[in-house]
């Protein structure tokens, strides 16, 4: 019955969480919420060399971050061991198992095999090519195989959902469950993730650490989409699904068996999404937030009114919060990082542009302040049909000397967040760049 169905994510906390543990997390989440089931998290901690309680952290605020809570509280394997120690005793005393150099293998029964996986249908295994295997290491601690049986039963789990990679153990898990008297779980095995030239996803192809996506300012909704169409998709052509959307939708039999292509771009653009239909109180707050911790420079230079206003124009430029770092950075820099393409096309390919910016700089100073963006922009047209030329050929000189580049939102509107006083100084700077 729905109402029974209890999964887990169960990382191994010998690295950061990655992008392909988070979209196995995401599976499970999103199959319980939508039965009405529960989602467990396990903590895989039985090789005691490389297991780490920072990256057990890490694990557990980038779940936080993503809005992934799990339901109960934390199984830790190290805090298992007697019951590891207690079913393997009674696999020893049935003869299902023996010792082995200090160790406790299992007895394989060397028969074919096979199972129904919710994914792939039916999978065979051959029997023989399975030998007798460690399920007690002689440091006393349970293999990742026999730890992960123990606690998929006790804990009442009834759907393994995780990756491919886990295919081949499959069949040592299911002879676990048979010398132990328990029925299995369900599984259902998620196609890979692979990077853009074939290869499982990995460190080779650059940021696959969760901390990364959140650093260079993804949003957790933005991010949770992209991951779900990993081998999963919703029917028709949606692709911009809300977190409900996911729930609402998701479904085990629209899984694909094929392997799934991690694209940075597609990443980039549903994230953009998402940004994009924020309501503008809450694009402000995470802004601010972003802002905050990775641009102190902007906090400390503007006003939280001001950096408002700049988080509000480039709305609809960005496609995550970090690109405001060179796309808005001219609002909170002293001075203008120049674009040495844009100076070339727009400041000094054509001359007369000095004396263009200085007919501007005229204009312009009738203004008091430049808060109304409509006067600045009349201004900038009588300044250009005076020199005859197109208002675009003003603009574009003027932009570059207000941000420093060939492309910014509206040019008026950059000039009234910036102020005469900056407008000033920024058109005399460039005035000595032009020819
Ligand atoms: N600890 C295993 C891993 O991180 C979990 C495998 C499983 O889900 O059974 O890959």
């Amino acid at each position: 019955m729905a109402d029974n169905i209890v999964v887990r994510f169960a990382p191994s906390p010998t690295g950061p969480l990655h992008i392909g543990g988070v979209r196995t997390a995401l599976f499970n989440f999103l199959f319980a919420r939508k039965n009405h089931g529960q989602f467990i998290l396990r903590i895989e901690d039985t090789d005691h060399e490389r297991s780490e309680t920072k990256f057990e952290e890490e694990i557990k605020q980038s779940m936080k971050w993503l809005g992934l809570e799990w339901d109960s509280h934390i199984i830790r394997q190290s805090e298992r061991l007697d019951l590891y120690q207690r079913f393997s005793r009674e696999l020893l005393a049935k003869e299902l198992a023996y010792e082995w150099e200090g160790a406790v293998k299992l007895k394989v029964p060397r028969e074919p095999l096979h199972f129904f996986d919710l994914v792939h249908g039916r999978v065979d295994f051959d029997g023989q090519a399975i030998d007798d295997f460690v399920i007690m290491k002689s440091n006393q601690y349970p293999t990742y195989h026999f730890a992960s049986v123990v606690d998929d039963h006790e804990q009442g789990v009834t759907h393994v959902i995780r990756g491919d990679d886990h295919l081949p153990n499959t069949p040592k898990h299911l002879m676990l469950y048979q010398a132990l008297g328990w029925s299995a779980p369900k599984f259902a095995h998620l196609p890979l993730v692979l990077g853009q030239d074939g290869a499982p996803l990995s460190k080779r192809h650059g940021h696959v650490s969760l901390t990364d996506y959140r650093e260079k300012g993804f949003l957790p909704d933005g991010l949770l989409n992209y991951l779900a169409l990993l081998g999963w998709s919703p029917g028709g052509n949606q692709e911009f699904l809300t977190r409900e959307q996911l729930i609402d939708h998701f479904s085990i039999k629209r899984i694909n068996k094929t392997n799934a292509t991690f694209d940075p771009e597609k990443l980039r653009w549903l994230n953009g999404e998402h940004l994009k239909r924020l309501n503008d109180a809450v694009y402000l707050r995470e802004g601010m937030a972003y802002l905050g911790v990775y641009a102190k420079e902007a906090v400390n230079a503007l006003s939280k009114e001001s950096l408002e206003d700049v988080l509000l124009l480039f709305k609809s430029r960005i496609k995550i919060w970090g690109d405001l770092m060179w796309q808005a950075s001219f609002f909170w820099k002293e001075k203008v990082d120049f674009d040495p393409e844009a100076v070339t096309a727009h400041l000094q390919k054509q001359p007369g542009t000095k004396d263009k910016l200085t007919t501007l700089k005229e204009r312009w100073a009738s203004l008091k302040t430049f808060h109304d963006e409509k006067e600045v922009e009349v201004l900038l047209r009588e300044a250009a049909g005076h020199l005859r030329i197109e208002a675009r050929d003003l603009i574009h000189p003027a932009r570059v000397a207000l941000t420093g580049r060939s492309v910014s939102p509206s040019l008026f509107a950059v000039a009234r967040l910036l102020g005469k006083e900056k407008v000033f100084n920024r058109i005399e700077s460039a005035i000595k760049l032009a020819s």
